[in-house]
Parts: structure tokens; C-alpha cells; sequence
């Protein structure tokens, strides 16, 4: 699902999961820096849609240029020639806390005495709303109503009180709390930090002439031929300026619980973790999910673009025929919010025709990477079934989605999620489908090359606490969310010490 465009299949992102962000940053005092920031920001598109932005230090001081829009449409080539410097990062929004309006786009410019910093972020604070109020209450102006800005703040509150920036820093993730992967810039040096479970992927990479760089996903160092040298790690600090790079604890790291979302959907294929590609992992999990849930059928198709991967995994291991059965728009790019259910139908059918030659006459297992809301599932089903395939038999990558995501995957509530609804059987009833069956989360997990991950969207087991104030009516009745790591909640009284 990552994002509505990018590679999702749906137009009007009905089933119900969106990424929240991508962020860059490079360090480079004789390259192009915003333009590298442009290219990585390219790359990181299907991370967010809604907003763009990217700020540069240029040794005086720090310029942002953000905008409402794609990478493309924000940028001009006038403006990355005006934003000339040494050290830049940029980011890809989609909009989860707070508004979608210009004031939530990224990066955030703070004042801290004379010195600007710039704050990119993505993920979600599940906290933000406590320490927003705190802040208002010491005085501290807001201009939007976004955890990252909270973020933005409460670093230069600190950096105010300490005189040092990466004290203000690790002060800061001593009282957030919630899945963030952050970079910022002052007008000299680069930083990059990343929560202590390590739940938002960040990667650090170097340039062939020694620079640096930071990014949400393996793709944006591609694409900027850069080299992968390691993980940001979970409560790690990095500065990197004309002194080098220098890494500290922000924070002990905890039981790391890395998004097992970015290796079912969001990640670009490309990208890479622990050595391993997220095609490879999809391509796999097709695998097993046909090793689950076998079916004599006549071809294995996907929901392009994100199901791919895995549907290729699952007629390979069946050794089935695999073909196209589905052919996706790929100019329609942009979120849309359809106002009633036959404009969402018309949005799906915008996005995705079947190929009737293809199908037509077949007993056809279409593979696709979760089913989320299942409302397009169903709409799909009925597509092949107008298009004359004789079977219908539907296969989610994912496990059921069950519970709502707090860090930083904008879900639907648990009411709208269909897993949390109904039987399989009342789903596949629903659908419309022969067949329906989920990959297993065991299964899920023997797919990923390392252990450490939150799958608190399967189990309802969150990694971070999150409090009843904030989950509010995200459940359905009688159901509350579980704490993985009840012993790992900090306290996180407001203000802490000044005192380094
Ligand atoms: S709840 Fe699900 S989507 Fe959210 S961080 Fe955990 S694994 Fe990712």
C-alpha cells in the first residue's frame, strides 16, 4: 500500500495503510547538494506524496523551499540553483498527525538563538500531543499542529538550555516516544537519529569522494551512487560536519522492532535490508503463502504493481503459469479522496483494467500484497469475473491486518479494517472470491533474513506504549491494545533537567 501513487495499485487508497514520509540528507561541502537531495527525494517518492521539501546550509545560515505537491512539481531547476551549499536534506510527506496543509510540510526551520536548524522527520509520536500542550504552556510558539514540529521545538527548547545542539537532541528522545527516523541540518553539519526500537528504517551511506549521506531506503543511495555502509541505529545520534562523523547513544537502544510493513509494501523493491532486497523478500513470501495455501488453477496474476513480486514467488513455486492479467494506470498518481462509493469504484477502475484475452475463459489466482479494507479486493474479483475468468481465487502476501498502526502508518481504524470484522470465510464471502487465504505471520517471518520486528498491526503486541488518551476510538470495543515491553516505559516528565 506505501502510498496512494507510487506502488500501490489503488487510486484513491481505499485499503486503508499509507507511509507517512521519506527523508534524505546529505553532507557534500563541494557537490550539488540540492539537487543530490532532489534525486534521492525521486526516489523516495512513493514514501509520500502530499508535500516536498528541502532545506541547505550553506555555512551562513539554513534556506528551506517546501511546497504542497510532488518532487517534481515543487522543484525547478531555478530553485536548486538558488539553494546552493554543503550539507541539505529533504523530505517526501504524507500527511498522518496533524493538518496536510502547508504548515505541516517538511523541513521545519527553527530559530535557536542565532542558529537555524531545519528538521525532517518521519514517523509518528505517540506522545506529541502532551508535550505539544507542555511547550504552549512554556511559551514556545507553534505554527502547525504536527508531531514533527513538536519535535522541532522540543529540540530547540533544549538546545536553548544546554548551549549544544546534540544535547538538545538526546534530550529530546529522552521525551518522545513512537516510531521516528529524523535528520536535520544547521547551517555546517548534518545530524540523523532514529528511535531506540528502530521501528522507521534509516540508512547511511558515503559518496565516492568520502561525503555522506542518510536516507529512509537504500534506493535514494542508488540513485545518488552512493555506497550502503550501515543502519542508523536504534537511539543512535549522528553528526556529521568538517570535523567527520561522530556517533553517540541518543538513548539505549531497546528490543529492536523494525517495520515488518516496509518489507510487505512500503519499501521500494530495490532497496535493500540485511543484505537482503525487498523483491527478494516479496518474492519469497509468494512462496511460502503458495507452500500455505496451495490452488489448481489455470494462471497466477497480480494486483500490479506491489503484488508482484510475491505473485511471481507463488506461481513459481507451484510451478504455474504467471501472466498479466492486470493492467495498472500508471499516470494516475496522485491521492484523491472520492466522495462516495461509485466514485471510489470509478477511481479503481481508473487505475487497474483487466486484460479480458488474458483471462478470459481461466481459473485465475490473483496474488496481492495485503487486503486491507477489502473493499478493492472486491471490486477487483468482480473486474476478472466481468472479464470472463471462470474462477476467482484471491491470496493476500500479508497477514490479516488487524489492529491500527501508532508509528507513523497512517491505518483505518479497526472498525474499517476487515480482518478485525469478519471470518476468512466471511471475507472471501464478501469478496467475492473462490478462494481467499492470508500468508501466515510465522510465515511472514521466516521470509526476513533477521529477527527484531513489530508486527503489532498482525498481533495487537505494540512495541511502544501507547496511551489510552491517544489510541481513543481507534479500537473496537473491548479490545485495548498490548504492551510488548511494559518495563521499557520511560518517564518522561516535562521539562526534564536543564543540566547536562
Ligand atoms: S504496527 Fe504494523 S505498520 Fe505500524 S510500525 Fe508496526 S509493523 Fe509497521
Amino acid at each position: 500500500m506505501a502510498s496512494c501513487a507510487g506502488t500501490s495499485s489503488m487510486g484513491e487508497c481505499p485499503r486503508g495503510l499509507h507511509e507517512e514520509c521519506g527523508v534524505f540528507g546529505v553532507w557534500a561541502p563541494n557537490r550539488d547538494v540540492s539537487r543530490i537531495t532532489y534525486f534521492a527525494l525521486r526516489a523516495l517518492q512513493h514514501r509520500g506524496q502530499d508535500s516536498a521539501g528541502i532545506a541547505v546550509g550553506n555555512g551562513k545560515t539554513v534556506l528551506v523551499r517546501k511546497d504542497m505537491g510532488l518532487v517534481t512539481e515543487v522543484f525547478k531547476d531555478e530553485d536548486l540553483q538558488a539553494m546552493q551549499g554543503k550539507v541539505a536534506i529533504g523530505h517526501c510527506r504524507y500527511g498522518t498527525a496533524g493538518a496536510k496543509g502547508w504548515e505541516s510540510s517538511q523541513p521545519h526551520l527553527s530559530a535557536i538563538n542565532d542558529v537555524i536548524i531545519a528538521l525532517a522527520h518521519n514517523g509518528t509520536l505517540v506522545n506529541f500531543d502532551e508535550l505539544r500542550r507542555e511547550l504552549i504552556d512554556a511559551g514556545v510558539p507553534f505554527r502547525s499542529s504536527t508531531d514533527s514540529e513538536v519535535a522541532a521545538r522540543l529540540i530547540g527548547y533544549f538546545t536553548h538550555a544546554t548551549s549544544h545542539l546534540r544535547s538538545g537532541i538526546r534530550k529530546t528522545m529522552q521525551m518522545i516516544e513512537g516510531g521516528y527516523a529524523m535528520v536535520l541540518i544547521r547551517e555546517n553539519a548534518l545530524y540523523a537519529f532514529r528511535d531506540p526500537h528502530g521501528i522507521r528504517p534509516l540508512v547511511l551511506g558515503k559518496l565516492d569522494e568520502g561525503e555522506w549521506v542518510v536516507a529512509s531506503e537504500t534506493c535514494a543511495l542508488d540513485i545518488v551512487g552512493a555506497t550502503f555502509v550501515r543502519e542508523v541505529r536504534p537511539g543512535e545520534i549522528i553528526r556529521i560536519s568538517d570535523d567527520g562523523l561522530i556517533s553517540e547513544e541518543g538513548l539505549p537502544p531497546r528490543q529492536t522492532a523494525k517495520c515488518i510493513f516496509e518489507d510487505v509494501y512500503f519499501s521500494r523493491p530495490d532497496s535493500v535490508q540485511d543484505g537482503k532486497s525487498f523483491y527478494k523478500v516479496r518474492h519469497d513470501m509468494g512462496a511460502q503463502l503458495a507452500r500455505e495455501a496451495p490452488a489448481d488453477v489455470d494462471l497466477v496474476i497480480s494486483v500490479p504493481d506491489s503484488g508482484t513480486p510475491a505473485a511471481e514467488g507463488f506461481a513459481a513455486e507451484l510451478g504455474l503459469p504467471y501472466g498479466t492479467g492486470l493492467v495498472k494506470n500508471r499516470y494516475v498518481a496522485r491521492t484523491f479522496i472520492a466522495p462516495t462509493q461509485s466514485l471510489r469504484e470509478m477511481g479503481v477502475r481508473l487505475k487497474l483494467t483487466p486484460l479480458a484475452d488474458v483471462v478470459a475463459g481461466k481459473r485465475i489466482l490473483m496474488v496481492d500484497d495485503s487486503i486491507v479494507r477489502g473493499t478493492t479486493s472486491k471490486q477487483i474479483v468482480r473486474m476478472m469475473r466481468d472479464a470472463g475468468a471462470t474462477e476467482v481465487h484471491m491470496r493476500s502476501a500479508s497477514p490479516e491486518v488487524v489492529w491500527p498502526c501508532f508509528y507513523g502508518i497512517d491505518t483505518a481504524d479497526q472498525n474499517e479494517l476487515i480482518s478485525a470484522n469478519k471470518s476468512v470465510e466471511e471475507i472471501r464471502e464478501y469478496i467475492g472470491a473462490d478462494s481467499l487465504a492470508f500468508l501466515s505471520v510465522k510465515g511472514l517471518m521466516s521470509c526476513v533474513p533477521k529477527t527484531g520486528y513489530c508486527r503489532a498491526c498482525f498481533t495487537g503486541e505494540y512495541p511502544v506504549a501507547i496511551s489510552e488518551k491517544y489510541w481513543g476510538d481507534h479500537f473496537l470495543p473491548g479490545n485495548r491494545p498490548r504492551n510488548l515491553y511494559p518495563d521499557q516505559v520511560p518517564d518522561v516528565s516535562f521539562p526534564p533537567s536543564s543540566q547536562e
